[in-house]
């Protein structure tokens, strides 16, 4: 089997246009999760950017899949932020804005140490909501959120602006 560079990440991205809803650009990373090389560079890659923290952290669904691995590489722990009503109590709450509506993320309470180190761990960045409530959450649970590591920015949603003075680092650019 041959290694895959990280420029070579991008062919294992499927556009898929007009999904879930007319106007999005899908990137569907299911491609790039099915091929053991292409998985193993973009873990390797994003574990790389982890650094000496204590947890990896990934967002629910498809952060887990990136987020767990990297933990586990990078020798760190890994918590689960999720969706609401999946945690038991006592939990953290961030409601944040989608494009319609809204949604709550949350955090179990007491899973990191006070001033524990974390790298956060997603999927895409796209306007920045998921990720900024994300950072909230873990901030007001007293983590200390060293940096933010994407498999893929939309640069052009802008993201970056919803997440100032952070350190985002994204294995690739749409
Ligand atoms: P945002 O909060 O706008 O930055 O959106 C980021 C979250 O939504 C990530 O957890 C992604 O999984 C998902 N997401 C947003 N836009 C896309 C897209 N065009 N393709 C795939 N996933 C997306």
């Amino acid at each position: 089997r041959q290694p895959v560079g990280r420029d070579g990440l991008a062919a294992y991205i499927r556009d898929v246009p007009d999904y879930p809803q007319p106007g999005v650009l899908f990137k569907d990373i299911t491609p790039l999760l099915a091929d053991a090389a292409a998985f193993a560079a973009t873990v390797d890659a994003l574990a790389e950017l982890a650094g000496d923290v204590d947890a990896v952290v990934g967002i629910e669904a498809r952060g887990f899949m990136l987020a767990a691995p990297v933990a586990f590489r990078a020798g760190a722990g890994f918590v689960p932020v999720r969706k609401a009503g999946k945690l038991p109590a006592p939990t953290l709450s961030a409601a944040y804005a989608l494009e319609y509506g809204e949604a709550v993320l949350e955090l179990r309470e007491g899973t990191l140490a006070p001033g524990a180190r974390v790298l956060v761990v997603d999927d895409v960045l796209a306007t920045g909501g998921t990720l900024a409530a994300t950072v909230g959450l873990l901030e007001r649970s007293g983590a200390q959120v060293v940096g933010i590591a994407v498999l893929l920015e939309i640069a052009a949603l802008g993201g970056r602006q919803a997440l100032p003075g952070r350190s985002i680092s994204a294995l690739l650019q749409a």
